[in-house]
């Protein structure tokens, strides 16, 4: 079981990635536990403010240091921390093997920026890991971290109800994945390849490697070493 707490204040933007297919499985399997917490909850402002004006000028609005402060010491009252990542453009590129690392911790935080990001003390001294999802910005860090999670949950054993299907995504083994088809075996003109309606397995199995190795060089020669 791995537990997640999220730091958002925006939570609303989370609801809908976190609450179906996988993700949902996994929570009711309780291979995963996903809190969300609105950082509004965690200001002292009488009108529940959790942003203010950049020091220097310049415009834009940053996420103050206190509720998230607040909000990670309330989470590290109840559980040992291994990892607080902040979701940051400038962070270390997320790929499947930061996914699969992750996935074996035990408790994590993330946390969302919004706005022109939050304040750098917390990145300074309480974020443990940066990750970014690619060299684009977004609005916020949320839709971002329900990436990163997807990611995560997805190479958690027993997860997925057969575990050999995450080992055969693109990626695993530095390989892109192989071409899948399903029923009807013809469409029009277009035929589903006879090795895959053969029943033989072990040459179903060598044709697929041969495809994801095809595939990767045509598509992705760099994971190729
Ligand atoms: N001023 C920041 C900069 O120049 O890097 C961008 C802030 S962005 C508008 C607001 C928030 O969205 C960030 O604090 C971060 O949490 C999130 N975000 C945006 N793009 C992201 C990306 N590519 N990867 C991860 N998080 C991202």
């Amino acid at each position: 079981m791995i537990n997640i707490d999220i730091l958002t204040c925006l939570p609303e933007l989370l609801e809908s990635p976190l609450n179906h297919s996988i993700i949902k499985n996994a929570k009711e399997k309780k291979l995963v536990k996903i809190e969300i917490h609105d950082l509004k909850d965690y200001s002292n402002n009488k009108h529940k403010k959790v942003d203010d004006y950049a020091f220097g000028g310049g415009g834009g609005m940053v996420l103050k240091i206190e509720p998230i402060y607040r909000c990670i010491e309330h989470i590290k009252k109840k559980k040992e921390i291994d990892q607080i990542i902040y979701m940051s453009p400038d962070g270390e590129k997320l790929n499947q093997k930061k996914a699969n690392k992750l996935s074996l911790y035990k408790n994590i935080i993330i946390i969302c920026g919004h706005y022109n990001g939050i304040d750098e003390r917390i990145r300074e001294n309480i974020v443990t890991s940066e990750i970014s999802i690619g060299d684009y910005v977004l609005t916020g860090g949320e839709l971002p971290a329900a990436i990163l999670i997807d990611s995560v949950v997805r190479v958690i054993p027993g997860v997925l109800s057969n575990e050999s299907t995450a080992l055969n995504d693109s990626f695993q083994d530095d390989l892109l994945g192989y071409p899948n088809y399903t029923r009807p075996a013809e469409f029009k003109e277009w035929k589903v390849p006879k090795i895959l309606l053969s029943g033989n397995k072990k040459e179903i199995e060598n044709w697929r490697i041969k495809k994801s190795i095809e595939n990767t060089k045509n598509k992705r020669p760099d994971l190729l070493k």
